[in-house]
């Protein structure tokens, strides 16, 4: 059963259904496996039912029917229901593949959502930081304009970001007004200096909804992937970082550097004009050089 079950998997050659090409492509090639398939075995069978008597015709005549036959009724049965298969299977692999971007997916904002975001946080070793970015104050957005114009923020803040972090980076909703940047290449000063370029960003962008503007600030908790250190560890790091950005004021960017635990392998330049911006832990960012 176990022989037979993987010969005919062989010979059903499922290969991709990602066009209607290949699904005409896979229903022509099993027509055309089904019907030698038929004439193998006519040829086999026809001459012992021959030999038996039990066919009244010339063995001619009999393999000629039996050609005939085989492209007929097997070739029309059997393509039409591997066209059907094939739609049926191209149907459930797009479905799939709609699926699982689906599972990766912040409905409100179209980012990556939590899940895809601790997949590539498990992934990641080195060369690159990790940023949690929190909206400031947004239970008062919420309070004072409505849900409605604090979603409309939150999509807001989310297209400012997927602007600022394009490919190698990932940026992903984690949920509520949270957002988490696994921020690639380059240093760690050049990594700052791109969220302080979103956190600008931010805050300089009036957001219009429903005849209300609402102007929103973010802060910044910021850690570093390294080789052997646990995703866990650099993602509390990151919040420990974040929590000091808040209590220090909100509005800033905060790199768990400055708690003197981490070494990091260049010195982290001033990223911004704006001074303050940047806290390290006794105070703004060091000047450049
Ligand atoms: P902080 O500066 O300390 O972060 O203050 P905050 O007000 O931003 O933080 P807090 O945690 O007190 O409030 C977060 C609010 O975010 C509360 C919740 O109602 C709101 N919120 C969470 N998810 C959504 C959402 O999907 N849409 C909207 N409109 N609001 C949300
Ligand atoms: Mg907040
Ligand atoms: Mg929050």
């Amino acid at each position: 059963m176990d022989l037979l079950e993987r010969w005919v998997l062989l010979q059903v050659d499922l290969g991709s259904f990602d066009s209607k090409a290949s699904v005409y492509n896979f229903a022509l090639k099993m027509t055309f496996r089904a019907v030698l398939l038929a004439f193998v075995f006519n040829l086999a069978v026809l001459p012992l039912g021959y030999a038996l008597g039990l066919v009244p015709l010339s063995l001619a005549d009999a393999i000629k029917l039996s050609v005939a036959c085989s492209w007929l009724f097997g070739g029309a049965v059997s393509g039409a229901l591997a066209l059907v298969t094939g739609q049926v299977i191209r149907d459930l692999s797009l479905s799939r593949a709609e699926f699982e971007r689906l599972s990766r997916t912040d409905m409100l904002s179209g980012l990556f959502n939590r899940r895809a975001f601790n997949e590539v946080l498990a992934e990641t070793d080195s060369g690159g930081s990790l940023a949690i970015l929190d909206l400031d104050r947004f239970k008062a957005v919420n309070d004072s304009h409505g849900h409605c114009v604090g979603d409309a923020v939150i999509q807001a803040v989310a297209e400012i970001l997927r602007e600022v972090f394009g490919e190698p980076h990932l940026v992903a909703r984690l949920g509520g007004e949270e957002f988490g940047v696994v921020v690639r290449g380059a240093g760690v000063a050049q990594r700052i200096g791109l969220v302080e370029r979103a956190r600008n960003l931010i805050e300089a962008r009036a957001i219009r909804c429903e005849g209300a503007t609402v102007n929103i600030t973010i802060s910044a908790g910021m850690s570093e992937f390294s080789a052997g250190r646990r995703p866990g560890s650099v993602y509390s790091a990151a919040d420990r970082a974040l929590y000091r950005a808040k209590a220090n004021g909100r509005n800033r960017i905060v790199h768990e550097a400055e708690e003197g635990s981490l070494v990091l392998p260049e010195e982290p330049a001033v990223v911004s004009e704006r001074s303050g911006a940047l806290f390290f832990e006794d105070g703004p960012a060091p000047a450049a050089g």
